[in-house]
C-alpha cells in the first residue's frame, strides 16, 4: 500500500489519519519481525539436518576431525599431523554424501604428495582441486604435504579443505635438505656461476639443488611414507584434463608395474654433463643391478640391450630423454630397494646435484630404465596432463568420450620434436595411444 492509498484508506472512515511516518515504521516493523521468524525456523530446521550429516561425516573421517589445524612446529620430522596415520596404516571410511553418486575408497596403501613451499598455496589449490574433481572425490586418497620450512596455518586450513582424504603435512629434516660436508663449497658456487651465466633455469639456485637431491634420494625416507606403497606425486599449478575413472595405485600393483608417468623429453646437457658417466661407472661396479630386458635403447640410440646385459657393461652416449618427474605414480619399494639406494649413493659421492644440476628426473629415468624390465614401466596414455609448458592430451577417443577430456589432441607434447614418447612407443611395439595420427585442431 502506498503512502497516498493509506492516506484514502483512513479518509474513508477506517479509523483516525495517523502520521505517514508512523505507517511506514509500522509496516516496516511488521515486515522485519516476519523476516526475523522465518529465519528463526529456517535456522532450526538445518541445523538439525546439518547435525545428523555432520554425525555421520564425522564417523567416518573421525581421524581428520581430530586435531585443529595449527602452524607446524619448525624443527620435527612429522611436524604436523591431522591425518590419524600413527604407525600402521589404516585406510579411513569416505564420508557418505547423502543421494550422491556411490563413493568407491581407494584400498592401496597409497598417497598423493606434493613437496611445495607455503608461497605456492594458491597454485597447490589449483592442482589438488582437478586431482580431487577427476579422481579422488571417488576415492579420498590421503594427501602429504612435505616442506623444508613449517608449513603455515593458512596452507594447512585451505590444503585440508580442499582434500577429500586425510592429510599430513610434514616438515623435512634438516638433513635431507642441506649441503654435506663433503661438498666443496668452492666448486659448487664455481658451478652454480657458470650454470647461471650460461642462462641455464635454475643455474644459480641453491634451494632448486636442495630439491632435486631431495626428489632423488630422501622423499622416500620420510617417516611419513612408511606406511604407504605407492605415491602419486603432485606438483603446484598442474592441470589433469581427463577423469580418471579407475584406481592408478590398484593397476600398478595387479599389472606389476613399479614405475608410471605421462610425458617424457629431452633433458638439458649442460645440466648433466657427468651423470651418464658415473651411471656408467656405477653399472660396472654394481652389475646385478642392470635388468635383464631393461630400457637402454631408449637412453642410448641404437643400444644393444642383450649385449649389455651380457656383458654387464654399458656403451654409447645418453641421449637425454628421461621421464618428467613431476607426474610420477610409482611404487615406493622401488626406491627403498639397495639397488636404487646405492645408486643414488653413489651418485651423491660424485657430488653432482651440488656441481652440476643434476635434476630428479633424469636420476629417476636412468635407475627406472636400466634397473627395470621394460614391462614394469607404465605410460599412463589415458591421463591428459599439464605442466606448463609442456601438456600432453590422451590420443584415444575412448578417453575423450567416456572421460571427459578436456585437451586439444592436435597440441599434444607427444607429437612434439623434443618429446621422447614416440621413440619408446617404437620400442615397446606400441601402436596405440601417442602416435595416431590427428586431424589438427580436433578434441
Ligand atoms: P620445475 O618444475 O623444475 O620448474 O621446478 P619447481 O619450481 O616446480 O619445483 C619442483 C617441485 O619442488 C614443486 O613441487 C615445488 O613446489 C617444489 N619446490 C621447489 N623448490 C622448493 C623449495 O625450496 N622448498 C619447497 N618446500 N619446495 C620446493
Ligand atoms: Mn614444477
Amino acid at each position: 500500500m502506498t503512502t497516498g492509498a493509506m492516506e484514502r484508506f483512513f479518509k474513508e472512515g477506517h479509523g483516525s489519519i495517523p502520521s505517514a511516518r508512523l505507517v511506514t515504521r509500522r509496516a516496516f516493523l511488521r515486515t522485519l519481525f516476519l523476516m526475523a521468524a522465518f529465519l528463526l525456523v529456517y535456522h532450526v530446521m538445518s541445523s538439525v539436518e546439518l547435525r545428523s550429516s555432520f554425525a555421520n561425516v564425522r564417523d567416518s573421517v573421525a581421524p581428520v576431525l581430530q586435531s585443529t589445524p595449527t602452524t607446524a612446529a619448525a624443527g620435527g620430522e612429522q611436524a604436523f599431523s591431522n591425518a590419524g596415520h600413527k604407525g600402521e596404516f589404516t585406510q579411513q571410511q569416505p564420508p557418505q554424501m547423502g543421494g550422491g553418486p556411490k563413493v568407491t575408497l581407494g584400498k592401496e596403501k597409497a598417497t598423493l604428495l606434493m613437496l611445495v613451499r607455503n608461497r605456492e598455496l594458491f597454485q597447490a589449490l589449483g592442482s589438488m582441486r582437478m586431482i580431487e574433481d577427476r579422481f579422488n572425490k571417488n576415492y579420498h586418497y590421503p594427501w602429504t604435504f612435505m616442506n623444508n620450512r613449517p608449513f603455515t596455518a593458512d596452507f594447512i586450513k585451505y590444503a585440508t579443505g580442499m582434500a577429500s582424504g586425510p592429510v599430513e603435512f610434514i616438515q623435512i629434516p634438516r638433513d635431507h635438505w642441506s649441503v654435506p660436508d663433503s661438498i666443496n663449497r668452492t666448486i659448487m658456487d664455481d658451478g652454480m656461476r657458470k650454470l647461471r651465466n650460461e642462462g641455464v633455469i635454475y643455474g644459480g639456485s641453491s634451494s632448486y639443488r636442495h630439491m632435486c637431491r631431495f626428489n632423488s634420494g630422501f622423499f622416500f625416507r620420510e617417516k611419513a611414507l612408511e606406511k604407504y606403497e605407492w605415491y602419486w606425486r603432485v606438483e603446484p599449478d598442474v592441470e589433469f584434463h581427463c577423469d580418471l575413472n579407475y584406481d592408478p595405485f590398484t593397476f600398478m600393483r595387479e599389472n606389476k608395474k613399479v614405475y608410471g608417468w605421462v610425458i617424457s623429453m629431452y633433458e638439458f646437457e649442460s645440466t648433466i654433463p657427468t651423470l651418464w658417466k658415473h651411471t656408467k661407472a656405477f653399472i660396472k661396479k654394481f652389475p646385478s643391478f642392470l635388468a635383464q630386458d631393461n630400457s637402454l635403447n631408449w637412453l642410448v640410440d641404437g643400444a644393444n640391450v642383450t649385449k649389455a646385459f651380457d656383458n654387464k657393461e654399458i656403451e654409447g652416449d645418453y641421449n637425454m630423454c628421461h621421464f618428467w618427474s613431476n607426474f610420477e605414480i610409482a611404487s615406493l619399494d622401488f626406491f627403498r630397494s639397495p639397488a636404487y639406494q646405492s645408486y643414488f649413493d653413489y651418485l651423491d659421492s660424485q657430488g653432482g646435484f651440488f656441481y652440476e644440476r643434476w635434476g630428479d628426473a633424469p636420476v629417476h629415468s636412468l635407475a627406472v630404465s636400466l634397473m627395470l624390465p621394460r614391462e614394469k614401466i607404465h605410460h599412463f596414455a589415458d591421463i591428459g596432463y599439464l605442466h606448463a609448458p609442456a601438456g600432453r592430451c590422451p590420443a584415444d577417443d575412448e578417453s575423450h568420450s567416456s572421460g571427459r577430456c578436456y585437451c586439444d589432441r592436435s597440441t599434444s607434447f607427444d607429437h612434439n620434436q623434443y618429446s621422447c614418447t614416440p621413440r619408446w612407443f617404437k620400442l615397446n611395439g606400441v601402436t596405440t595411444g601417442a602416435l595416431m595420427p590427428i586431424e589438427p585442431n580436433t578434441i
